[in-house]
């Protein structure tokens, strides 16, 4: 990930090196290539005009004048500006004060919520949490048991609709799933709900009413970083439609560009809190800004 735009920014701000002073020619050169960089990362034009903007007026404010070494300066202020497009610092989980703390998840269909839902499971369990998935994703014929299958892996109960828990009707699977898991004394519940293929109206109300009935703590937007900056369009559509407290981006493993990770925060104003990166339990880990931010200035 981040192959391309890493070697274009370095090769960009090695350009720098040398110069005793920087002209303003030479920070607008820079800039103009970092620019040109990230829009071939496909980052959303309005978060690239944003942090080049900002890069420019701290590069040329006193900041880089006074420095011993300016093309370090810029380096730092290039980091920076690129840690706080990614969310600055790294976000946290809300827990419920009286457990069990509701996390429900959402996007399109096919965005990898299943397969996160048993990741994020696993990972909860490995802290000592005593998670329950709750499969109220019932518009996809293979949904229910493909959780239960990862819930297995997991080593995770699943609440699974059946006779008399609101076969059909996913809000009432959803609170029988968060009432179950209250009274099995488990301290987190993770819903899955239905996605579509696209954005469409009946979706957004379906896991609005879920979000109604069962009051999350957390609503987690999964979104899929191989469809780069259209993942921060789908992000706004569902912040707008359901409301959501963070992101997953799954699929990292297969996003070379790094569009989406880069678009996202700046676009919704949500943090990126987990990235899944591979189809197995383990591929799965926390979302550090700072972090993805030295990967791509190594
Ligand atoms: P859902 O419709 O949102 O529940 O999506 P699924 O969890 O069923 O995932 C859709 C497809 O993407 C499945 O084939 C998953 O194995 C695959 N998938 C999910 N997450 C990842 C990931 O992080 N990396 C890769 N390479 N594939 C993933």
């Amino acid at each position: 990930m981040f192959n391309n735009l890493s070697d274009r920014i370095a090769a960009s701000l090695k350009g720098l090196r040398g110069h005793g002073r920087l002209t303003e020619a030479d920070v607008d050169k820079t800039i103009r290539e970092i620019r040109r960089a990230l829009l071939d990362a496909d980052v959303a034009v309005p978060v690239v005009r944003d942090f080049t903007g900002r890069v420019r007026e701290r590069a040329l404010g006193e900041e880089v004048s006074k420095a011993l070494n300016p093309a370090q300066q810029v380096v730092k202020i290039v980091n920076d500006e690129l840690v706080e497009i990614l969310g600055g610092a790294t976000g946290e989980l809300t827990w419920a004060k009286n457990p069990p703390t509701v996390i429900m998840l959402a996007g399109l269909q096919g965005a990898g919520k299943t397969t996160l839902a048993g990741k994020l499971a696993k990972w909860m369990k490995d802290q000592g949490h005593t998670p329950m998935l709750v499969a109220a994703d019932l518009q996809r014929p293979n949904a229910v048991n493909q959780l239960q299958i990862v819930g297995e892996r997991a080593g995770v109960p699943v609440f699974a609709p059946e006779p008399g828990n609101g076969v059909g009707n996913p809000v009432l699977v959803a609170m029988n799933g968060v009432s179950t898991a209250q009274f099995q004394q488990r301290d987190v519940v993770i819903v899955d709900t239905a996605g579509r293929l696209g954005i469409d109206e009946e979706m957004m109300q379906q896991a609005r009413d879920i979000r109604d009935a069962v009051n999350p703590h957390e609503t987690l937007f999964v979104v899929d970083a191989m469809i780069g900056q259209d993942a921060a369009r789908v992000a706004e559509a569902f912040r707008d439609g359901v409301g959501f407290t963070g992101v997953v981006l799954s699929k990292l493993d297969g996003d070379a560009r790094g569009g989406a990770a880069l678009s996202i925060t700046g676009v919704t104003q949500r943090p990126i809190l987990f990235a899944s990166t591979g189809e197995q339990l383990g591929d799965f880990e926390r979302f550090h800004p700072d972090r993805m931010a030295s990967r791509i200035l190594d």
